[in-house]
């Protein structure tokens, strides 16, 4: 076993209090060993470790850290404030380890905030945090309270004249709020909708001012790298892609959970890590990272979980989420469940998202109910390939995983419902799943 970054091997009672983070985790040691380095060290420190977003784009932490200007200016020649933003909004469906970060390792977060804040030269921060994370919102801000008791956030922060303010925003629970303009715009009390880029967050982000927005796992991984040296984060993992992740493996495992494990680990390893497939059942498909990301099939699981290896793969290693589906699933209402999903969270701006997404759940419905036609399989295809890359952000292009992957790998399962007239994996008279019912079999 690797060593662990981001948990424990036996659960700490009690870790996400200021007390019990200090004295068993070396709580703030990161951040008391960034402050006696210049900002240009801390980021060097985070491009040698390797360490890329675990948000889901796998972009490298220490590179979008240097994109910020050094000393922005308004017109007027006057300094510009810079902010940092947290993005707590996980809602990516499979998706359950930053959750638990919050839960457990809340000063974990607040530490390697402050540590990128003084890496970027930022005075504000925010968590922006799934309004349903009710739980994690309370521990939270008792988390801050503490933080700001004892010196580690607010001003001259350890005695070292570092000021940093933080504060928590609740989101309201949309999907795209994910994405990271979206997410700015909803933290200005403007609906949630993503924004056309350039200009990038760096340049013109929350309230107009430059900005680093950040997935929760990111800022955790930064404490290590600044307490214990960026080679030990780096040595784990893939030569581009350092460190530990957390995976969420959920579907049919032995033994479901959040693992952290080294970002080279294979995918059949990583199963195996989790008691084998369920019931001792075959394997049929696995979805590697989130919903979004393409499935992949049994065949392929050889694979390195690192963001490299799974996109050669043709997928994505995105926010960590590993669905496993064994034999009994049928890939079309898998897939149909999915596109119903991103029908709902499409933010209506795009035609191409809008419609496309719409239409694309109502194929693999009425393919899915035994009504489709062969026809449907090109429609689908060329459905997809006027929504990729076409929109203002990617969440388009997420909605054609499942799509075209779940068609590409199992297309004899959707040529079985058409000839067939039903799922051929279920009783005679089984109805589809409810969430499903209430489309309308009209002709496309
Ligand atoms: Fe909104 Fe979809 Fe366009 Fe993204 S791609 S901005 S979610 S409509």
């Amino acid at each position: 076993m690797s060593e662990l970054f981001l948990t424990t091997k036996d659960q700490i009672a009690d870790s996400h209090t200021l007390s019990v983070y200090r004295s068993k985790l070396q709580g703030y040691a990161g951040l008391e060993r960034a402050l006696t380095m210049t900002r240009d060290e801390v980021v060097d420190q985070v491009k040698k470790s390797n360490l890329r977003g675990r948000g889901g784009a796998g972009f490298p932490t220490g590179m979008k850290w240097s994109f910020m200007p050094k000393e922005p200016k308004h017109p007027d020649g006057s300094p510009k404030p810079k902010y940092l933003v947290c993005n707590a909004d996980e809602g990516e469906p499979g998706t359950f380890k930053d959750r638990l970060l919050l839960n457990r390792y809340p000063h974990r977060l607040i530490e390697g905030m402050a540590i990128a804040a003084h890496a970027i030269g930022a005075s504000r921060g925010w968590i922006y945090v799934r309004g349903e994370f009710y739980q994690e919102i309370v521990i939270l801000k008792k988390a801050l309270e503490e933080a700001y008791a004892q010196g580690f956030l607010g001003k001259n922060i350890m005695g070292k004249g570092f000021d940093f303010e933080l504060s928590i925003y609740r989101g309201a629970g949309a999907y795209i709020c994910g994405e990271e303009t979206a997410l700015l715009n909803s933290l200005e009390g403007k609906r949630g909708e993503p924004r056309l880029k350039p200009p990038f967050p760096a340049m013109v982000g929350a309230f107009g001012m430059p900005t680093c927005v950040n997935n929760v796992e990111t800022f955790c991984s930064v404490v290590g790298i600044l307490r214990d040296g960026p080679e030990a984060f780096a040595k784990v993992g893939t030569e581009r892609s350092g460190g530990t992740r957390l995976f969420c493996v959920s579907g049919h495992v032995e033994k479901p959970g959040v693992y952290e494990l080294p970002l080279n680990i294979t995918l059949r390893d990583l199963i195996s890590h989790c008691g084998g497939v369920k019931d001792g059942k075959k394997l049929k498909a696995v979805i590697p990272g989130g919903a979004s990301a393409p499935m992949l099939s049994a065949e392929e699981i050889d694979v390195a979980m690192d963001f490299d290896s799974l996109m050669k793969a043709g997928t994505m290693a995105g926010s960590g989420g590993v669905i496993v589906m064994d034999e009994t699933v049928c890939i079309v209402e898998a897939a149909a469940r999915l596109l119903k999903f991103y029908e709902h969270e499409s933010c209506g701006q795009c035609s191409q998202c809008r419609e496309g997404s719409h239409w694309l759940a109502r194929l693999f419905h009425r393919i899915e109910t035994g009504h489709g036609d062969t026809k449907d399989l090109d429609t689908i295809a060329r459905l997809c390939s006027n929504m990729a890359g076409q929109t203002i952000c990617a969440f388009a292009d997420a909605v054609t995983g499942p799509a075209l992957s779940s068609l590409k790998k199992f297309r004899k399962e959707f040529e079985a419902h058409i000839t067939g007239g039903c799922c051929p994996l279920k009783k005679p008279g089984q109805k589809a799943p409810h969430f499903l019912e209430h489309h309308d079999h009209v002709a496309l």
